[in-house]
């Protein structure tokens, strides 16, 4: 916290509009009277321009959809549209395998009839949707070993209007997601330490209301016809991606796979403009799912923390490239302790202006959390212009200090695991 209180000395005059501003060695030197040096990052005034544009764009279509963001969805003909599009790619799927079984039932004994029936059903059974599985090589938590995660999470999921999740992945991370695995389709939440130890109590409570609100809105980009659809869609054109062509033969089938990977990448394409509208729309509900969970102050905050990520990410590779640098197994088993403290102390050592600055470089840029997000100065001015909530759900320290417990090994399993990967 001592970092917190440090004032900035030095000042120096902006060399534009001749405004004091402070000098702050560990951050940029920036205006805030006239954005001088806001973006030192910036990129090349040709892709700037492109910026520019798709902020625009960005900017009307998310004013667009703030005003027209009703208490009860209503399915759009785009919504229509998806669902008969997937279906459609479901469909392909389905005429493979009939065909496939056909030709072996009435085939049989007719040349070679049989064998073309058995290589449909193999295509079939290797382009067939799949269903999301846990993953084996990071920490899967159930109720039984986190039960004071799991209440609050059931917390955060009633407040929501739905149910809570059936496993809790963890990963390192900056980030966090729902998303379903299995014929049943349970509900895996997973949780990006990066973030998580980031974040102060309420805005964890803000982060789950998020990523639950995916759940209660119906997001369609995660359901079984549209997600899976997207799925498959994506599984086809990785079959159909031309490999090197080493000879003639492969390039006579590079080149037959031509039109139906242009048929496929224009599905993809078609199905993700249908689509993009109700998924914005979706992270604009879940926005205000996390304000009534956690309070519109706390959501508000947590959008701020969405800004500092890329550095999250590099202060953690940072930490791992000098642990290797230094050598020795004593001095990366130094690295992993305390590696979430430390990172928690170095973002709440960032001032408010370090953050109002990025706040202005993301209008500027148009800053996403991922293609489906809308951009995140649009989110936050929601979230801050829009309802005031409190928080529906209180995470004190008690709470926050009993599930840090239940997180323990993972948290030491994923510290070493940001080490060696370095
Ligand atoms: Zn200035
Ligand atoms: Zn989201």
């Amino acid at each position: 916290m001592a970092a917190q209180i440090s004032v900035a000395e030095q000042r120096q005059r902006c060399p534009e509009c001749g405004a004091d501003v402070p000098v702050e060695p560990r951050f940029v030197t920036w205006c805030d009277a006239c954005d001088w040096n806001v973006d030192p990052g910036a990129l090349d005034p040709e892709i700037r321009r492109i910026e520019a544009l798709r902020r625009r764009l960005a900017q009307r279509y998310g004013e667009r959809l703030f005003a027209e963001l009703g208490p009860r969805p209503r399915r759009d003909i785009a919504g229509v549209l998806a669902y008969a599009l997937a279906f459609l790619v479901h469909g392909v799927t389905v005429a493979l395998v009939v065909t496939g079984l056909l030709l072996i039932v009435l085939g049989w004994g007719v040349g070679l009839l049989p064998v073309l029936g058995a290589l449909l059903l193999a295509v079939a059974v290797a382009l067939r949707p799949r269903f999301g599985v846990l993953p084996d090589d990071t920490p899967v938590l159930r109720r039984a070993d986190a039960p004071r995660l799991f209440e609050l999470v059931d917390d955060v999921a009633a407040v929501a209007g739905t149910a809570g999740v059936h496993t809790v992945v963890i990963a390192a991370d900056a980030n966090a997601a729902v998303s379903t695995y299995g014929m049943r389709h349970r509900r895996m939440l997973c949780i990006g330490l990066g973030l998580w130890e980031i974040l102060t109590p309420q805005q964890r409570v803000a982060l789950l209301g998020h990523e639950l609100g995916h759940f209660a809105h119906g997001d369609t980009r995660h359901g079984a016809v549209v997600g899976r659809a997207l799925d498959s869609l994506a599984l086809w054109l990785y079959f159909l991606t031309p490999d090197s062509e080493t000879d003639l033969m492969q390039r006579v089938t590079n080149w037959m796979m031509v039109v139906p990977r242009w048929a496929v990448l224009g599905l993809l394409y078609l199905l993700d403009q249908l689509t993009l509208r109700a998924a914005q729309r979706a992270e604009y509900l879940a926005d205000e799912t996390a304000a009534r969970a956690g309070s519109s102050v706390a959501a508000a905050e947590l959008l701020d923390r969405l800004l500092v990520v890329p550095s999250i990410e590099s202060a953690l590779h940072r930490e791992a490239v000098v642990a290797h640098s230094r050598g020795g197994a004593a001095a990366r088993r130094e690295a992993e302790q305390r590696l979430w403290e430390r990172l928690a102390a170095r973002v709440a050592s960032v001032p408010e202006r370090e953050y109002e600055r990025l706040r202005r470089v993301s209008v500027l840029r148009g800053h996403c959390a991922d293609s489906t997000h809308p951009p995140t100065h649009l989110r936050r001015r929601r979230v801050s212009e829009g309802e005031q909530w409190e928080a529906a759900v209180r995470c004190d320290e008690e709470r926050a200090g009993a599930i840090a417990a239940e997180l323990a090994a993972a948290r030491d399993r994923m510290a070493h695991v940001v080490i060696r990967d370095a």
